[in-house]
């Protein structure tokens, strides 16, 4: 790693961290952010002329030893290495998905008027996976809002109309894709879903992928991208380059509901889209 990217990756870190502090307010939940506790270094860490800083790199932190590598033996489960970052993968890959022998409707049944979690509570219906069961591309979202819960439809409010947008950019229609959550149901006061929430709800998600089989599914935000790929990293980091989810291509992006915040934050969007429009392109119709 070369210093201007650890540079380059603590100034994504610090903003990150910002985004995530003011979305945290804005839902009123109190939270202390990497960027609040080294804000007042962030402006020299920002304006910082580049150093060498190899204490920074991961390789470095890989401790020196004598001992040759063959004779080593593994202390540690072999879980994320420094060198797995290298082809953009970030946790090893999973086994392809089995052949699905089951139909969307028959998990739809087995969702019915869902108990499973505390969501349910304040629910007003669950909010299925909804859009073209043949689709090539799906895109994934966190929870239902007010709107969709409502109407029973995901990505129906001023986020969704953004997203309808965005897949008409791409030169197709809402029909013509399929559009998920991670949580089915509306969390209280649209606060982000709880871990477990979320662990109890995706398997259905993962379900539904096995029979879509998309050929690229557009995780859009935090709570998508972590739990779809199980990755530590934030959406500011990974977005844009390819992932891989039991042998179907990820493109992680910003959630429009980010991009209604801060439009800004739309062009490198725009570009994570053409990749996607790009590979779906050279993919053909097989
Ligand atoms: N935000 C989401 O993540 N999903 C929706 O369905 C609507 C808004």
């Amino acid at each position: 790693m070369t210093t201007s990217s650890v540079k380059e990756q603590l100034a994504e870190l610090l903003e990150e961290s910002r985004e995530y502090a003011k979305y945290s307010r804005e839902l009123g939940i109190e939270t202390v952010t990497f960027s609040e506790l080294v804000e007042p270094a962030a402006a020299e860490i920002e304006t910082a002329p580049v150093v060498n800083a190899p204490w920074l790199s991961r390789a470095a932190a890989v401790p020196a030893t004598t001992t040759p590598a063959s004779t080593r033996s593994q202390t540690t489960s072999p879980k994320t290495e420094p060198g797995d970052l290298l082809f953009n993968d970030l946790l090893p890959a999973e086994p392809a998905l089995p052949p699905a022998n089951e139909t969307l409707h028959d998990i739809w049944l087995d969702i019915g008027d869902c108990t499973r979690c505390g969501l349910c509570a304040g629910r007003m219906q669950v909010v299925n996976t909804n859009g073209n069961a043949q689709a090539r591309l799906m895109f994934v979202g966190e929870a239902p809002g007010a709107d969709e819960d409502a109407q029973g439809k995901p990505f129906v409010g001023r986020a969704g109309q953004l997203l309808t947008k965005m897949i008409e950019a791409m030169g197709m229609k809402r029909e013509d894709v399929i559009i998920g959550n991670v949580n089915r149901c509306r969390p209280p006061g649209n606060r982000q879903p709880t871990l477990e929430e979320a662990a109890i709800c995706r398997p259905f998600l993962f379900r539904e992928i096995s029979v879509i089989k998309p050929e690229v599914i557009v995780v859009m935000g935090n709570t998508a991208l972590r739990n779809l790929l199980e990755v530590r990293e934030g959406i500011t980091r990974v977005r844009g380059r390819f992932q891989d989810f039991r042998g179907i291509k990820v493109m992680p992006t910003f959630h429009p509901a980010y991009l209604l915040r801060d439009p800004s934050k739309k062009r490198e969007t725009w570009e994570d889209l053409q990749k996607v429009m790009e590979y779906l392109d050279n993919n053909g119709n097989t």
